[in-house]
């Protein structure tokens, strides 16, 4: 009778030993501190993960792309349970992600698509070719607003790293919105370029954006006024903007072209209410982080995570289920009610 009981307490105790040292443990991959969302989505996951009892590695690559497969391999051989990943190139994973396979470890492709590889499992993000439509409407309103009696409006276009999948969702989702508008010849691209390949910019660069602006001020506006820019993401838009302060924009009753953004990011909110950048989009990153969050532990638990989306995003070898959250415009009208009453910043951190 005694052994019985003690052979049960111990079996009790080992059974508790195990499921205290099985804590599972999840990867997190962001591409870079260098814009802040991502810090703020890495520091949400961590928050959710840990809550919900998991052990999490946080690593940010520096948008450096072998420093980034090198964080990857060395979480499969730390033995993680799972990988989230915002990919610095969507194509260069391929690889790496068959050790994560050979090792059992599940994938979730976070924000950008994982392209080239049967092994990504699902996929966190928004409705990006949405984002690109927002991004053009809210040009368009600017346009309206600023240079109303204008015609046409004198626009240059911006594309995002053409190794980023999402840059062709945002650049198509614009498009979809500009193209009749250029077509009847209410907005003008002085430049005349267009299209991804002539636009892209590589590793989302905002020295890169400063640059190629100042060569199109001095190329093709010596003449002409430029009226709107648009841009897909913030650290983009401030490059921009530094290029059309520097010939005058924006002073001496020169308006300023209306330039679009992405991110919310702090020096763009504080832009938009210095009356520079037009707008932006916010993309509530805990909320993404919450719905990555629930797909690893559905995935964990052998359950089925829920998504919404089954057929948009094919990455060259299947399409990879995904759930898409709603983007937001924000602008001089409405930044208050969407980032600061949310809680995503305080008053403070704007003005
Ligand atoms: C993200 C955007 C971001 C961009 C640059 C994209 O993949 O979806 O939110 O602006 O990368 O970091």
């Amino acid at each position: 009778m005694f052994k019985k009981i003690v052979t049960a307490v111990l079996a009790a105790g080992a059974a508790c030993a195990v499921s205290v040292a099985a804590a599972e443990t999840v990867g997190i991959a962001m591409p870079t501190k260098s814009s802040p969302r991502w810090i703020a989505d890495g520091n949400a996951m961590v928050k959710l993960f840990q809550e919900a009892g998991y052990d999490t590695q946080l690593q940010f690559a520096e948008d450096d792309i072998p420093n980034q497969l090198a964080q990857i391999e060395n979480m499969i051989t730390r033995g993680v349970d799972v990988l989230v990943i915002a990919a610095i190139d969507g194509s260069t994973l391929t690889n790496t992600l068959e050790n994560a396979a050979a090792a059992d470890i599940k994938v979730v492709a976070y924000d950008r698509l994982i392209r080239g590889t049967e092994h990504v499992d699902y996929y966190a993000t928004f409705d990006n070719f949405k984002v690109g439509v927002e991004q053009a409407q809210s040009l368009i309103s600017g346009l309206k607003q600023r240079f109303g009696g204008v015609k046409p409006w004198n626009v240059e276009l911006f594309g995002g790293s053409p190794d980023d999948n999402n840059a062709y969702f945002f650049y198509d989702g614009a498009m979809s919105v500009l193209k009749p508008l250029i077509d009847a010849g209410d907005i003008k691209i002085v430049s005349g370029q267009t299209g991804m390949d002539r636009v892209g910019t590589l590793r989302w660069d905002g020295a890169a954006a400063q640059a190629r602006m100042d060569n199109l001020l001095s190329s093709s506006y010596t003449k002409e006024r430029l009226h709107g820019v648009l841009s897909p993401y913030d650290g983009m838009s401030i490059g921009i903007l530094s290029s059309l302060k520097g010939v005058g924009y924006g002073s001496g009753g020169q308006s300023m072209p209306v330039v679009t953004g992405q991110d919310a990011e702090l020096p763009s909110i504080k832009s938009i209410l210095a009356n520079e950048q037009y707008s932006t989009i916010f993309k509530d990153t805990r909320e993404l982080a919450r719905v990555t969050v629930g797909m690893v532990d559905a995935m964990l638990k052998e359950g089925k995570p829920q998504v919404n989306d089954t057929k948009t995003y094919n990455n060259g070898v299947k399409v990879v289920p995904a759930f898409l959250l709603q983007p937001t415009v924000v602008n001089a009208d409405n930044w208050e009610a969407v980032l600061v009453q949310s809680g995503y910043y305080q008053k403070s951190d704007i003005r």
